[in-house]
């Protein structure tokens, strides 16, 4: 099997699940780029909790966690196979980063389906999620990051989901296909930095718009992961969606 690919993408509303637009067509377009993988390890803004670990279980519940959107999409199903012996697997390949096996608390949430709907619509490859450790800094996810690169020989595609930038409070409904100027700039600088240098990521945290553009990490810090084993394999990634949408996210997507 050939080297797989890794990714971050930029993942935004939760509708994008249900709806055809530029960005879920560059995910649909992206997944057609390379042979399936084996399976999936899914890095999600959306499972951020003191705690690094990966879901085991071998039929993961699809959650539904956001409030206030139409029904259709709390009947979405994305009915995946989980991957037990994967979730083991990366528990090794991390040592001496210890990973915790979740059997039963998480699952697989929309930081992940909404964009493997576009991906694998047919839910037929396996996935396991990787939990974000909030109570841990930006180099140890830049390290672990790095740390999974074995899996790209391995036949898993590793997908890390969030959004360069990610501000709810500042969301402008009217703005459909832009981004305020502080977003840009940042979204801009994140690009410049990812293409050039992506061990440098840590410096964008002294850029005078990072408290708009990340007022919290969960979304920013899956791009660490890409960012970590990108360096490590000193190679630099491609972007293939890029802009910013509703004023306050980024919908901008890179891969290596
Ligand atoms: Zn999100």
């Amino acid at each position: 099997m050939s080297k797989m690919p890794a990714a971050f993408i930029g993942h935004g509303n939760p509708m994008n699940t249900l709806e055809y637009n530029r960005f879920t067509d560059s995910w649909a377009t992206f997944a057609g780029t390379f042979e399936k993988p084996k399976a999936i390890l899914a890095i999600s803004a959306h499972w951020y909790i003191n705690a690094t670990a990966v879901t085991s279980m071998a039929k993961p519940r699809i959650i539904h966690d956001f409030y206030g959107f139409p029904q259709e999409l709390f009947d979405f199903d994305y009915p995946v196979l989980g991957d037990e012996q994967l979730a083991r697997h990366v528990g090794e390949i991390v040592d001496p980063v210890w990973v915790g096996l979740d059997e039963e608390t998480w699952g697989i949430d929309h930081g992940t389906w909404s964009v493997l709907a576009h991906m694998y619509p047919d839910a037929d490859v396996p996935v396991v999620q990787l939990a974000i450790d909030a109570s841990k800094p930006l180099e140890y996810h830049l390290d672990l990051g790095a740390r999974l690169a074995p899996l790209r020989d391995e036949g898993v595609l590793i997908l890390a989901s969030g959004n360069v930038v990610h501000n709810l409070r500042a969301i402008d409904w009217n703005a459909q296909d832009k981004g305020f100027d502080w977003a840009q700039r940042f979204d801009d600088d994140a690009r410049a930095i990812l293409l050039n240098d992506p061990s440098t990521l840590i410096d964008l945290a002294q850029s005078d718009d990072y408290q708009l553009a990340v007022p919290t990490p969960d979304h920013f810090l899956p791009l660490a992961y890409l960012a970590g084993l990108a360096s490590t394999e000193a190679k630099t990634p491609d972007v293939f969606a890029e802009g910013c949408v509703m004023g306050s996210l980024s919908m901008t997507s890179y891969a290596i």
